[in-house]
């Protein structure tokens, strides 16, 4: 038997998981869960794993459910899927659309969508661990399905990992994870090296002296001290960052004062940085501390500044030989529909679990968007009007080539490893 052929009869299967992927992926999508509250979707994918046969461990750092299925001698390969929703109000009139409501951390009443596809990696992990299931005589090793919590807070794959996932699971030769985004539906794209960047929250809190606008010689004024770090910040990226590099800084909010005739004591600046290379990263965020306190003593102010590092996610880097080994498997399988991209800004917390577990991982991107729908707006130039992104209140995966192609991914990739010598 080929390589080729070991996958094309696991993959002949598809149409007797498709029915159900489909409702299921509708009912997910209609009962989004926030972060770290995805009780029903783990309950949903802890009955399945173990129908099918999976070692099932739920409860993994919070909601995660890891399922094991050891099968004969072979490589270790780890599939991971997110599970959690976004505080959005869905927009896209769909029948299935959300109408959930939740209670978020800081206690806030808030509505509750699969603004980001999450629902969609869901669907596909279940469709491919449930193939693999029925056709253990097609391949060798084990598989290791891990469903995430809290990926959008950048902390779930960190959660699992310090409550033992690694203890749970056999030692993992490669582990793998895919998102959808909106690109045209049937399309798989993926890069060695970065492939997300590093993303880096900043609240800075800096103290001036309060004072009548009309007297401003007795105040330290927070707005002045504010606009010059706003200004000042600027010179990171276009004076200390090398150019070949890529690094973000973006404040994006700037509280200070109440009314025209008050200088306000302290202003809040919140600020975001994005890099895909650890020694860039560090470079910028010793920046900003640098330059915040300089401006401080600069100003005079009557003490240091607060400076609060309060979201944090690694740069996702893939590995080149396990990327390579990715890249050959769909080039093969997908043909045309495959194709090398270039790096994203958006950030993702997957890196997190190869690095501990010492294992290379490669991240992959599917097309979400109708494929005529997609080229339609493309060639009027109107990309950012048309084509709703993750995150967006009217963002949703069309049902279909979507499951398909993500379930096809991850059964291909897989199989990279696991298919047998024979
Ligand atoms: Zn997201
Ligand atoms: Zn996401």
């Amino acid at each position: 038997m080929t390589p080729c052929a070991h996958t094309a009869a696991i993959l002949e299967d598809l149409p007797t998981v498709r029915g159900w992927q489909e409702d299921l992926y509708r009912d997910l999508h209609e009962h989004p869960e926030l972060s770290n509250q995805e009780r029903r979707t783990a309950a949903i994918v802890t009955e399945r794993l173990r129908d099918w046969g999976y070692e099932v461990h739920s409860a993994v750092g919070g909601t995660g459910v890891v399922g094991v299925l050891r099968n004969g001698d072979g490589p270790t390969v780890l599939l991971r899927a997110d599970m959690d929703a976004l505080p959005v109000k869905e927009a896209t009139g769909l029948p299935y659309a959300s109408k959930a409501r939740s209670t978020d951390d800081a206690g806030n009443e808030v509505p509750v969508a699969h603004a980001c596809g999450h629902d969609a990696h869901v669907t596909c992990l279940l469709g491919a661990a449930a193939l693999l299931a029925q056709h253990t005589g097609q391949w060798a090793g084990a598989i290791v399905a891990v469903f995430q919590p809290a990926e959008e807070l950048g902390r779930g794959a960190a959660q699992m990992v310090e409550d033992g996932l690694a203890q749970l699971i056999p030692p993992v030769d490669v582990a793998l994870a895919q998102h959808v985004g909106p690109g045209p539906a049937g399309f798989v794209g993926t890069r060695s090296g970065p492939i997300l960047a590093s993303a880096d929250s900043l609240r800075v809190t800096v103290y001036g002296r309060g004072s009548h606008g009309s007297m401003p010689q007795h105040s330290i004024d927070p707005v002045v001290l504010a606009a010059m770090i706003v200004l000042r910040l600027q010179t990171i990226v276009s004076r200390e960052v090398d150019p070949t590099q890529t690094a973000v800084v973006t404040v994006g909010s700037v509280r200070a004062g109440s009314k025209s005739n008050v200088i306000g004591d302290h202003a809040v600046l919140e600020i975001n940085v994005r890099t895909y290379d650890d020694a860039v990263r560090k470079t910028v965020l010793a920046a900003i501390r640098r330059i915040v306190v300089a401006e401080c003593q600069a100003s005079g102010c009557p003490r240091d500044p607060d400076i609060e590092h309060y979201d944090e996610f690694s740069a996702t880097i893939n590995d080149d030989t396990s990327t390579g080994r990715v890249a050959e498997a769909f080039t093969e399988y997908f043909g045309n529909q495959f194709a090398e991209i270039p790096p994203v800004t958006a950030s993702e917390d997957f890196g997190d679990i190869p690095a501990a577990l010492g294992a290379p991982g490669t991240y992959w991107f599917i097309g979400c968007v109708d494929a005529e729908q997609f080229w339609r707006a493309f060639a009027a130039g109107r990309m950012s009007e048309d084509i709703p992104v993750n995150h967006a209140p009217n963002f949703a995966p069309v049902v279909q080539p979507t499951l398909d192609i993500g379930t096809q991914a991850l059964v291909v990739a897989a199989l990279a490893w696991l298919r047998p010598a024979s």
